[in-house]
């Protein structure tokens, strides 16, 4: 084992530890919270180090490099979940190449993914992203447009909407980290009781998980608590 990975390791078990930690102090179930390694700006070789300490699931932003690292990690036995801004010119390879999508925040974007899905693939697991901090972010569709776009996804065959998703802005406030995800799970909990049969909540990352943890996120998307800290430099960013 080279350090690098010894030091993924090691980390990898310091964010499950947090992720069970904040999950007993929520006296959540055992295993209610799902871990999302974040491999954006890292190399193929951290994926494997991440997967060879037991890591299925990962996530990434750009399509470009995404797709690269895909094929170079060519491991069947992983889950890719693309959690980066959508434009409708890059659908089709997210369609093609990945098992979840995160961030259809609009409705052309979800017909998109239904059309390109491949007939050999299982149906793209999807989440709507939510914009919970209101103007502070351009990211995710509002509360009050949601139920449409919910609705029209739930009818896609091609996709299966699994549940909500939310970058909230960054705050070191605990109880202001704890509103917006509060928020999106009374929005999943109302299209619950109405029969959706949402199982994903998809919120927390490196510096808030234990406030996403605590008002019920099932997935956090972590990435620097992981890797370390990025470096954008190397990449084309969109
Ligand atoms: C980069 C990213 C993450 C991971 O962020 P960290 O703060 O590094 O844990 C999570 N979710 C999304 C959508 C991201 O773009």
């Amino acid at each position: 084992m080279t350090d690098n990975m010894n030091a993924i390791a090691t980390r990898l078990a310091a964010v499950r530890r947090r992720i069970r930690e904040a999950q007993d102090d929520a006296r959540r179930p055992a295993d209610s919270v799902t871990l999302l390694a974040v491999s954006k700006t890292f190399p193929a070789d951290a994926v494997r180090a991440c997967a060879a300490a037991g890591q299925s699931r990962f996530g990434e932003n750009y399509v470009q490099e995404a797709l690269a690292k895909i094929a170079a990690v060519a491991d069947p036995n992983l889950e890719w979940h693309f959690i980066g801004p959508l434009q409708s010119n890059k659908t089709r390879p997210v369609a093609e190449n990945f098992h979840w999508a995160h961030t259809i925040d609009r409705l052309k974007i979800a017909q998109r993914l239904n059309e390109q899905r491949p007939a050999h693939l299982p149906p793209l697991q999807v989440c709507i992203q939510v914009n919970t901090s209101g103007e502070a972010s351009k990211s995710g569709i509002g509360f009050d447009a949601l139920p449409a776009l919910a609705a029209a996804v739930r009818g896609m065959p091609r996709l299966r909407l699994r549940g909500l998703m939310t970058i909230p802005a960054p705050s070191d406030d605990a109880a202001a980290q704890r509103a917006p995800f509060r928020a999106l799970r009374e929005a999943f909990e109302r299209f619950n009781a109405e029969g959706y049969g949402l199982d994903t909540l998809s919120m927390g990352m490196s510096d808030d998980l234990e406030a996403a943890v605590a008002e019920g996120a099932t997935l956090v998307r972590v990435g620097s608590a992981l890797f370390g800290a990025r470096d954008y430099g190397q990449l084309d960013k969109p």
